[in-house]
């Protein structure tokens, strides 16, 4: 089966260029240049993975972002962004999207940001053998790559839900983190290996009650992280 990449980018030449790229690398392409557009063909065309441009007119990306997942769509969702400061990267996070490329990226780097995001969505569309695990006040539900806490339903991004995923198998056992990054990236993406401290950043901002002082998801330096439940 073909892969199906849903583009959501106001400039067109980039939209353009972005398409042509990817069905030469044989994905099925959307193409969309408002949120809202893009929103609803998200929703009709469910693909596999969401490019998807943080400056758009009307609906921002980050809007579009939540708005996708309160759909209920887990596609993996790439930012796409001319910002690259921490605050950004983590408010996308938080909204659950799963990765982030600055513009004016390199398209060998994006074409495997999105085999790594392909390659990680699949065993996720399979519902989990554990599919729910409490954490602190925050209860999670895997195969929903959703968080509740304080009556409230939290997105997760689907790095996030692999990561919990990977923790919780030896819940307060240290998790090497070359094992975490090689389980969720692949070893041959040796580049993407920054994010995992993003989205460990994301996770603690959505479970823990103060993220600057972890009980949940514990830091073990110069070797990895450990959850603690
Ligand atoms: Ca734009």
């Amino acid at each position: 089966m073909t892969a199906k990449i849903l583009v959501i980018e106001d400039e067109p030449d980039l939209a353009m260029g972005l398409r042509d790229n990817l069905e030469f690398e044989g994905y099925e392409v959307a193409i969309a240049h408002t949120g809202e557009d893009g929103l609803d063909l998200a929703i009709k065309e469910r693909p596999h993975c969401i490019l998807l441009d943080i400056m758009l007119p009307g609906m921002d990306g980050f809007e579009a972002c939540h708005a996708i997942r309160k759909n209920g769509i887990r596609a993996p969702i790439l930012m796409l962004t001319a910002l690259s400061t921490e605050v950004d990267k983590v408010k996308g996070l938080d909204l659950g999207a799963d990765d982030y490329i600055t513009k004016p990226f390199d398209l060998k780097e994006l074409m495997a940001r999105i085999r790594a995001a392909l390659r990680r969505f699949e065993p996720i569309v399979q519902p989990k053998k554990r599919k729910k695990l409490t954490v602190g006040k925050a209860t999670i539900l895997l195969d929903r790559s959703l968080l509740q806490i304080d009556g409230k339903d939290v997105p997760l991004g689907h790095y996030e839900t692999q990561i919990l995923e990977i923790l919780s198998e030896e819940p307060g056992s240290i998790i090497d983190r070359q094992h975490l990054l090689s389980e969720i990236w692949g070893l041959e993406n040796e580049p993407l290996n920054r994010s995992v401290d993003n989205h460990i950043v994301s996770l603690r901002r959505k479970i823990e009650d103060d993220p600057k002082v972890p009980r949940h998801i514990i830091t073990v330096h110069g070797f990895g992280y450990k959850l603690v439940k």
